[in-house]
């Protein structure tokens, strides 16, 4: 079965099709369709914003579409820097100039006081207008330096208290047997399912 993911991030979708890959899914992206809609991510919540992909990329390919937003929320900060994530530092800003920022931001404060989550949002809809959406949230810290190559984004800063290692350094194999796209993805799997019967 065709699943567009509605995405232009390289990285999320490579995680998104190894945490899926056991399904009979064919999955596209938004790279496939270089017609599609641009879509203004305003939403005020992951929530919001996956939903607006969903609906919007579904009703253009008229095909079965997953919309998926996600980010880093920071306890000391509010819950900042959210559905902001990507654009912490400014716009076109890189992943690097975002870690860098929240470094700084969190300059001074102990272990303790650097608890955070990611959070993702899920979003299924198909021609007929949106079928689902779910959440997932993973816990960890914010390390004081850069740890590790895997992954992207904030996981060099980001620890798992239990392995005390960031999902850079964990890399693949445990970060989407635990992540926040992987408990929201395991929640999406039972609308996935009624599409593939
Ligand atoms: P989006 O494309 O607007 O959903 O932006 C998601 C942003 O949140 C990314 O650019 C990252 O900065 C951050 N993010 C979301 N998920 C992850 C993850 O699994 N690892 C690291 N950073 C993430």
């Amino acid at each position: 079965m065709d699943l567009v993911v509605a995405t232009k991030n390289k990285k999320k979708l490579e995680e998104i099709k190894d945490i899926l890959k056991d399904l009979d899914l064919k999955i596209s992206s938004l790279a496939d369709y270089p017609a599609a809609p641009r879509i203004i991510e305003n939403g005020k919540t992951f929530r919001e914003n996956a939903v607006k992909k969903a609906v919007k990329i579904a009703k253009f390919t008229q095909r079965l579409t997953m919309g998926e937003d996600s980010g880093l929320c920071v306890d000391a900060l509010g819950g900042r820097p959210g559905v902001y994530s990507s654009r912490f530092a400014g716009k076109g800003k890189s992943d690097q100039q975002n870690n860098l920022k929240l470094l700084k931001m969190l300059e001074g404060l102990p272990y303790h006081k650097r608890k955070a989550h990611y959070s993702c949002a899920v979003a299924l809809a198909d021609k007929d207008g949106l079928v689902g959406v779910v959440e997932g949230n993973c816990s960890g810290i914010i390390g004081f330096d850069f740890k590790g190559n895997f992954g992207f984004g904030y996981d060099p800063l980001f620890v798992i208290p239990e392995y005390k290692k960031t999902f850079a350094q964990l890399g693949a194999r445990i970060k989407h047997k635990m992540s926040h796209r992987f408990r929201a993805l395991q929640k999406a799997r039972k609308a996935l399912a009624t599409y593939l019967k």
